[in-house]
C-alpha cells in the first residue's frame, strides 16, 4: 500500500488537470483486500480513467517456498515484465482520436470497431503486421503525389515513424489491356449501352465486391435513382459471393421497377469492367463504397464521387475524397441497419443531384485526373518513383 498510495494520489492529481487521458495498469491477482479495494475505489472515481489488467504469470517455483511476499510480488513482476510492452502497445492502439496528415483528426470510431478489441485475432494481426512495416526495405503505394501530398510528405519525412521505410506511390495504376477486351465485350455490354448515353450524363453505383446491402436499402437507392431524374448505370448485389447470388432482379428490385426506368436505367447483378465504365465520357458521378481501388479509377479518369462508405478503411477513404475536393461524402449515411439508419431515396436522389450539378467537384475532379496522368506520365512523380523503386533492385 505504501507503493500504491503516492501513485493513486499522483493519477488523481493528473486526473484534476483536465485533458489528460489517463491509463491504469493493475497488476493482477492484487495481493491485498485493501488493495483490491483501493482500485475499485480509484476507477469508481475516476471513470474516463481506463483500466489495463495485467495478468501476471503464476510463481509456480518450489524454490521460491517461505520467501517473504514483498519479494515474491517483485519477482512475479520482473518475470512478467516482457508482456507488459505488447499489452500497453495493443491497449494504446486507436485508443482516442488520431490525427492522418491530409485528412485531419479521424474520430475513434471511424476505422473499424475491430481494432478497438486488443483481443480479437485481426487486431493482433494489425498490430504484428504494423510493426514488421518498419522493418521492411520499401512500400509500393497505388496512390499519387497530387492526391495524398501530406500523407506522403508525412510517411517521407520520418512524421509518422522516424526511419519509416522509403514509400513509392507509384499510381494510379491502370488495368492491362487483356481486360480492356473482355470489357467491351458484346453489343449488350454496360459499355455499349454507356455508348448511346450523353456526356456526364450517367451516375454509376457501385458498392464493391464485399457489400451485399439489405433489401430495404437496396429498394431506397432504386427510388433514390428514380427520382433523381439520372440517368444511370447500376451494380446490384445481394449476396456477399456473387456465385451465391441467385436472386433475379426484378424482385430484388420490386414490381415495376425496371420497366418503369427503362432506357434511362441499366441494372446488372454482373460483373462489370467498372475501369472501362469510369473511364467512359457518359459517366458523371461514381456512387461508390469507396474502396481503395475505385477511388484511385475514378480519381484517375475525372469521375466526381459521391461516398457512401461501407465497411473497413472506407471512412477513411471517404475523407480522401472529402480532402481532395472530388466528391461529397454525407457522413451520417450508414448502412449498419439499425433503427433509422436506412437512407430514404428522397435523399439520395437529391444528393446526387447536388454532386452532379456541383461545378467545383467536377473542376477538382477534372484537375486531378489530369494531375493523375501527368504522376505516370515521364518526369512524373510516380513514373520517377517507379524509377527509383527499380534502382533498388539492381
Ligand atoms: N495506511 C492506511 N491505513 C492503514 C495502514 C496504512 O491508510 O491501516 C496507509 C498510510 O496512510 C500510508 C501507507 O498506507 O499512506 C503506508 O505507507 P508507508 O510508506 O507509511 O509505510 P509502509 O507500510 O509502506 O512501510
Ligand atoms: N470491380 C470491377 N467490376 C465489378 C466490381 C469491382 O471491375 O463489377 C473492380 C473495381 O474496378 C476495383 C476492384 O474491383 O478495381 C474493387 O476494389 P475496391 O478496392 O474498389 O473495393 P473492394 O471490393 O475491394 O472493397
Amino acid at each position: 500500500m505504501g507503493h500504491l498510495l503516492p501513485f493513486s494520489r499522483f493519477i488523481a492529481a493528473l486526473a484534476s488537470q483536465g485533458n489528460v487521458h489517463i491509463s491504469v495498469v493493475t497488476a493482477l491477482p492484487t495481493v491485498s483486500q485493501a488493495e483490491a479495494e483501493h482500485f475499485a475505489a480509484l476507477f469508481a472515481a475516476f471513470p474516463t480513467i481506463r483500466r489495463i489488467d495485467f495478468n501476471l504469470l503464476p510463481l509456480d517455483d518450489a524454490t521460491l517456498a517461505g520467501t517473504d511476499p514483498f519479494v515474491l510480488r517483485w519477482e512475479s513482476l520482473r518475470r512478467s515484465a516482457h508482456l507488459l510492452g505488447p499489452l500497453i502497445a495493443n491497449a494504446d492502439h486507436l485508443a482516442g482520436d488520431v490525427d492522418i496528415p491530409g485528412i485531419g483528426r479521424i474520430p475513434v470510431d471511424y476505422p473499424p470497431n475491430v481494432l478497438r478489441n486488443p483481443d480479437s485475432l485481426f487486431t493482433k494481426q494489425f498490430i504484428a503486421n504494423g510493426r514488421e512495416i518498419a522493418e521492411i526495405d520499401g512500400i509500393l503505394v497505388n496512390t499519387f503525389d497530387a492526391l495524398e501530398p501530406e500523407a506522403l510528405a508525412a510517411l517521407r519525412d520520418g512524421k509518422v515513424v522516424p526511419g519509416f521505410p522509403p514509400v513509392y506511390a507509384v499510381g494510379p495504376l491502370k488495368s492491362t489491356a487483356t481486360d480492356k477486351e473482355a470489357a467491351h465485350g458484346g453489343a449488350s455490354s454496360p459499355i455499349a449501352w454507356l455508348g448511346e448515353q450523353p456526356a456526364r450524363s450517367v451516375v454509376y453505383v457501385a458498392f464493391g465486391n464485399r457489400n451485399a446491402a439489405a433489401l430495404d436499402q437496396i429498394r431506397e437507392i432504386g427510388a433514390g435513382l428514380e427520382a433523381s431524374g439520372c440517368r444511370f448505370l447500376w451494380v446490384v448485389k445481394t449476396t456477399v459471393v456473387d456465385r451465391d447470388d441467385t436472386s433475379e432482379l426484378k424482385d430484388v428490385l420490386g414490381d415495376g421497377f425496371l420497366e418503369r426506368v427503362q432506357g434511362r436505367g441499366l441494372v446488372t447483378k454482373e460483373w462489370v469492367d467498372q475501369e472501362a465504365v469510369l473511364q467512359h465520357p457518359a459517366v458523371g458521378l461514381y456512387l461508390s463504397h469507396c474502396g481503395w481501388n475505385s477511388v484511385t479509377e475514378s480519381a484517375a479518369y475525372g469521375v466526381p464521387m459521391l461516398a457512401w462508405p461501407t465497411l473497413g478503411d472506407q471512412r477513411l477513404i471517404a475523407k480522401v475524397i472529402k480532402s481532395g475536393g472530388f466528391g461529397l461524402w454525407v457522413e451520417h449515411w450508414s448502412w449498419d441497419g439499425g433503427e433509422g439508419s436506412l437512407v430514404r431515396g428522397a435523399e439520395i436522389a437529391e444528393k446526387v443531384k447536388e454532386v452532379m450539378g456541383d461545378e467545383a467537384i467536377s473542376a477538382r475532379a477534372k484537375e486531378i485526373s489530369l494531375e493523375a496522368t501527368k504522376a505516370v506520365a515521364e518526369g512524373g512523380s510516380s513514373h520517377r518513383s517507379m524509377q527509383e523503386f527499380l534502382a533498388t533492385l539492381s
